[in-house]
């Protein structure tokens, strides 16, 4: 393989060039779909790109390695302008007037403030509220990225357009991630907000906001992201649990891909709260694909829907709920055990549906019984196998099916 390479290459830089994942194969190694072969309608089995971070690119699939070339030059170029851009933004101030500032040049510039607003779906009244800013000077967008105590840890750097499309993500300004537990960011301010929302990034937090405006209720929710990335957001809650743990509902909002999956899941399994999810993927009334809240809200203005959908949509999680109370999980096939709900998870687990969920490996029958003789409410489970199936969720819950699935054991 003939390699090619004129600079150096992290891999999320190469991921975010090419536009697909690539896999590790090895030391040194990655392989996986070639964004350009991809664009030709090629590549359908999604290997044959490979990058080396001391030799470079490899396409199998053309001529030359065209395309391996052309990727090494496309991230060398934009690693020039963003050095460019990043040494003018650098300099940019973070206090509240410098916002004012940027917003109000947004708000000003028709040209600009169209693509955003068209981009995410969302009014100048909401542009306004959430200070979404624009940099005249350098022909970025500028969006701040506020902690949860208000103080301001720097910008996200969008560009008008690029090669991938409008709207596009630039850089962050340095220093944002140096404290953890101001990586949270809050995207609006309600006074006494019943519930929490957590977003993928900023522009589906801004699409939420809007959305939320609609049905008058952005007071409600208080919308929350991690500045550090859709993947650290367990991370990011970590030093938040007691905050959280004051909402009526925490609601997990991720990309509906593999990436938002994993990052969905490693909140409902790493943070000790009970979660409720919002799946872009299983949405009442809508069988499109949606990937992320920013898509949502412009399908949902696309096609006139007046209903709530997102609220008909929220789901609790089992998941967030077996992992506090699943601690014995070394126990005999149908054994039942019991033990008690704390009393602040009573209310929620009501709503919580018997039925056999997977968990750790195995499957477990779980039922929630709020009237038991002891007084406070149980949760009874029974461990059913030593196997978990790479099956859909609705077909294991389905008894008859899980009882086939036995007798062939
Ligand atoms: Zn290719």
């Amino acid at each position: 393989m003939n390699y090619y390479s004129n600079g150096e290459f992290t891999i999320d830089e190469v991921e975010r060039a090419n536009g697909y994942p690539l896999k590790k194969t090895g030391t040194n190694q990655y392989q996986g779909p070639c964004g350009y072969c991809r664009a030709e309608g090629g590549d359908t089995k999604g290997d044959n790109l490979h990058f080396n971070p001391t030799k470079g690119f490899f396409c199998g699939a053309c001529v030359d390695n065209e395309h391996g070339k052309r990727l090494a030059q496309e991230i060398v170029d934009s690693q020039k302008v963003k050095k460019e851009i990043y040494q003018k933004v650098n300099n940019a101030k973070y206090d509240k007037n410098n916002f004012k500032n940027y917003n109000a040049d947004l708000l000003k510039n028709k040209d600009r403030l169209e693509l955003v607003k068209e981009n995410i779906g969302i009014t100048n009244e909401t542009i306004k509220e959430c200070s979404i800013g624009y940099d005249k000077e350098n022909d970025v967008y500028m969006l701040p990225m506020t902690a949860l105590d208000g103080t301001i840890t720097g910008y996200e750097i969008r560009v008008p357009e690029n090669n991938k499309g409008k709207f596009k993500f630039l850089t962050k300004t340095k220093g944002y991630a140096d404290a953890p537990e101001k990586c949270l960011s809050k995207i609006n301010n309600p006074k006494n907000p019943k519930n929490a929302l957590i977003c993928a990034g900023y522009k589906d937090g801004y699409a939420a906001y809007d959305y939320l405006k609609k049905f008058n209720l952005q007071d409600s929710y208080q919308i929350l992201t991690n500045s550090n990335g859709e993947g650290n957001t367990a991370k990011a809650l970590k030093p938040h649990i007691e905050y959280l743990s004051k909402f009526e509902k925490i609601i997990i909002c991720m990309d509906n891909d593999i990436p938002g999956k994993k990052a969905a899941q490693k909140i409902e399994q790493e943070i000790p709260l009970v979660f409720h999810t919002l799946n872009l993927g299983k949405l009442n009334g809508i069988r499109c694909y949606i990937n992320d809240f920013t898509d949502l809200h412009k399908y949902i203005q696309e096609h006139g829907i007046s209903e709530n959908i997102v609220e008909d949509s929220i789901k609790l999680s089992p998941n967030s709920i077996l992992k506090l109370y699943l601690r014995r999980t070394n126990i005999k096939l149908d054994m039942p055990i019991t033990v008690d709900v704390k009393p602040e998870h009573k209310a929620i687990m009501e709503f919580f549906e018997r039925g056999i969920y997977p968990y750790k490996g195995c499957y477990y029958y779980v039922k929630y019984d709020p009237n038991s003789d002891a007084g406070p409410g149980q949760l009874t489970f029974v461990k059913k196998s030593n196997f978990t199936l790479n099956v859909t969720k609705t077909v294991v819950l389905n008894t008859y099916s899980f009882e086939i699935i036995r007798n062939i054991n």
